[in-house]
């Protein structure tokens, strides 16, 4: 981690969702092929977002809904880190 991360994890949903300029995005792509914590962020915010598309056919998913799937996800790599 380095002092700029938590900048980038911040406009993962952005980036995610397209709605960065193409200069932010490549340096936001540059990042995260260089920093493995970062990209478990967005491999998690990936998922994140995936998952809700698939249990909610509207748009913007509630925001139980949400905070739900982020914590069932959460426990789910701390149980898979405890295993190994
Ligand atoms: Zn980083």
């Amino acid at each position: 981690m380095s002092d700029k991360c938590p900048e980038y994890v911040e406009r993962l949903y952005a980036y995610i969702d397209g709605e960065l300029t193409a200069e932010q995005y490549e340096e936001i792509k540059a990042h995260l092929l260089d920093c493995p914590p970062c990209l478990t962020e967005y491999e998690r915010d990936m998922l994140l977002k995936k998952l809700i598309k698939r249990a909610c056919a509207c748009e913007q998913a509630p925001e139980q809904l949400r905070s739900s799937i982020l914590t069932r996800i959460t426990y789910e790599r701390t149980e898979v880190r405890y295993e190994a």
